[in-house]
């Protein structure tokens, strides 16, 4: 018979959020399980921290910051489970079961649950954006961090976000000069600053960060353009071109790589599955989980880190921390003094990250019709070819929310399980039915949330 393995405490995530949540139990004597897709811990922006084959100047001081955290996690008394991914959660009895996969299948029962799956780059359509060559900044810095790999060609970057210039920062470290970078917001959002200084005031370390990578990239030649739209892929078999428009003129250059980036999005995959409730938050242009100052969605369950929304690694750190000390008192089952005192310190520096945030909300704002103005051809489900064309026609023939459009075109139903089209397509609904996107929602999540192999699961170990 299989019976699934018990855990008082499981946490998915060894980012940031994380580490940090189950560093504190450890501290206080708990020991959480705690499953994470990757080889090593660190998540996103700590990936392969210390991978001898990057530079240490390369990948810059936020990175280097992690060093302290991957030590202490490493060192605390955790049931650590590497190249584990869960692909399915429900709810039962008043804990969560968990489907997880770690080189087999194994079932798990958690009383409490804290979710820090983290975040992923916004899937952003454009034409060509299907083509062999484009990829994203993201996917790219995977490569640095973990094989120390760069393209070997002059990559153009676009898009808009921070990843955009801090890649492009990394790869003038790491001595591949960029071709271009290609920002899609405009000069007048940095004057518009002048009119927000309280803003300006608190996202000072970003913005100081951001003037210093682009004169880094000025003085090193590379071309930065700012207030740029239209972006294209352009070749037949893999990208050749990119094309773009700048001050009004169309513009084309030879390239062989494209890495852009659209800013990024909490992971929704394993929040949705639970049906957890979402609200679409206008700052972050993003579905967000409902969660109260606690963290909490549900008695024990917690979502810390930027699956919760975008607040950056400091704040995951924190956000972990947090959501350590609430199941501490979920244990205790009373109020602490030192968890209060220790909870209000961190909630203070929080809400302070999280303002600092809004200048990067201002300031890398994504224009509202991008996907209006796309030819009708432009790919919205790359996973299984369905064009924005086919999702209006969808609509006009009556398709009325993101699951019927799903039946109707099968965008959504390929390997990404909607991970790259699920916003667009909401998008798109909100704009031909002119309802808010708290009204159109998101597809229903089911598992597998991730690929798993009928091997893994016909493999499944009994206890
Ligand atoms: C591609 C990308 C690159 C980034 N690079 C930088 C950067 O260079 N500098 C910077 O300041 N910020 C960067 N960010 C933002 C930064 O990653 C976050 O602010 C920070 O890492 C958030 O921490 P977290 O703990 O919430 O999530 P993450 O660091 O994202 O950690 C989440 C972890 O959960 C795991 N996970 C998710 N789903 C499952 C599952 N189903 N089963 C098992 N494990 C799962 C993931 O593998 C990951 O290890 C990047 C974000 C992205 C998406």
């Amino acid at each position: 018979m299989i019976e699934s393995r018990h855990a008082d405490i499981a946490i998915i995530g060894a980012g940031p959020a994380g580490m940090a949540a189950a560093v504190r139990l450890a501290e206080a004597g708990v020991h959480p399980v705690l499953f994470d897709l990757n080889a090593t811990p660190g998540g996103q922006i700590y990936r392969q921290l210390g991978n001898p084959q990057v530079g240490a100047g390369v990948m810059g001081e936020e990175y280097q910051h992690g060093r302290s955290l991957v030590e202490a996690f490493a060192r605390a008394d955790i049931d650590y489970r590497p190249l584990s991914r869960v692909w399915w959660i429900g709810r039962e009895g008043a804990g969560y079961d968990l489907g997880v996969v770690q080189h087999r299948a194994q079932s798990w029962h958690a009383e409490r649950l804290i979710l820090a799956s983290g975040a992923m780059e916004r899937g952003w359509p454009f034409p060509g954006w299907q083509l062999p060559g484009v990829m994203t900044a993201g996917a790219a810095q995977i490569l640095l961090k973990q094989g120390a790999l760069l393209p070997g060609v002059s990559p153009v970057l676009a898009g808009s976000g921070p990843l955009l210039y801090l890649l492009a920062w990394q790869y003038l470290q790491a001595g591949q000069s960029p071709a271009l970078v290609l920002d899609l917001a405009p000069t007048s959002r940095y004057h518009a600053l002048l009119r927000h200084p309280r803003r300006a005031w608190h996202g000072r370390s970003y913005l100081l960060k951001g003037v210093r990578m682009i004169a880094a990239l000025r003085r090193a030649g590379v071309p930065v353009l700012q207030g740029v739209d239209g972006i294209q892929a352009e070749g037949r078999e893999a990208v050749e071109r990119v094309r773009y428009r700048h001050r009004g003129h169309w513009k084309t250059l030879p390239a062989a790589l494209l890495l852009t980036h659209f800013g990024v999005v909490p992971e929704p995959q394993l929040a949705r599955s639970l049906a957890i409730p979402h609200r679409w938050e206008t700052g972050q242009q993003a579905f967000l989980p409902e969660r109260s100052e606690a963290l909490a969605v549900e008695e024990r369950l917690w979502v810390a880190g930027d699956g919760g929304g975008i607040g950056g690694a400091i704040n995951a750190e924190r956000e972990g921390r947090l959501a350590a000390l609430e199941v501490l008192q979920s244990l205790a089952g009373k109020a602490q003094d030192g968890l209060a005192r220790e909870r209000a310190v961190l909630q203070r520096a929080r809400r302070r990250d999280l303002e600092a945030r809004r200048l990067l909300e201002t300031l890398f704002r994504l224009p509202g019709d991008w996907l209006e103005v796309q030819p009708e051809d432009t790919l919205l489900c790359r996973c299984e070819s369905v064009s924005r064309g086919e999702v209006e026609r969808a609509i006009t023939q009556g398709a009325a929310g993101p699951n019927q459009l799903k039946a109707f075109t099968r965008c959504g139903m390929g390997p990404c399980q909607g991970r790259q089209c699920g916003e667009s397509v909401a998008r798109l609904l909100a704009h031909r039915t002119a309802q808010p996107m708290d009204a159109i929602g998101y597809y229903h999540i089911r598992p597998p949330v991730h690929s798993v192999t009928l091997g893994a699961l016909a493999a499944q170990q009994e206890t």
